[in-house]
């Protein structure tokens, strides 16, 4: 997916602030921030929706990967959000799977 932003970002071609990365994952800073802390956990591999995701453990490690950086970065108690929006009813802008990790301030609308 050569004109994909997430791709490029994973292979270096963009530039980003990158905080975490391990074999299968990357994680940056969203560019427009909704909360002090805003991360995107974005697998490597190209997965447009989460619907399309045929790695199944990948899941798992994006959560693992959240609850991971929820401690280091020591927001882990007081709280965060982790979310996959999927296509447009579910507020997905890039069409790369990623889950948005936000914290540093209460998050309005409790769902679930
Ligand atoms: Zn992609």
């Amino acid at each position: 997916m050569s004109d994909c932003i997430f791709c490029k970002i994973a292979s270096r071609e963009m530039p980003s602030t990158i905080v975490d990365e391990s074999e299968k994952l990357i994680t940056i800073k969203d560019i427009n921030p909704q909360a002090p802390t805003h991360l995107l956990i974005i697998p490597k591999e190209h997965f447009p929706t989460i619907l399309e995701c045929t790695d199944k453990t990948l899941l798992g490690d994006m959560l693992t990967t959240a609850n991971r950086l929820a401690e280091e970065q020591g927001f882990a108690q007081k709280g965060f959000r982790t979310v996959i929006n999927t296509n447009e009813e579910g507020g997905q802008i890039v069409r790369h799977l990623h889950m948005p990790l936000l914290a540093g301030r209460p998050l309005s609308g409790k769902m679930g």
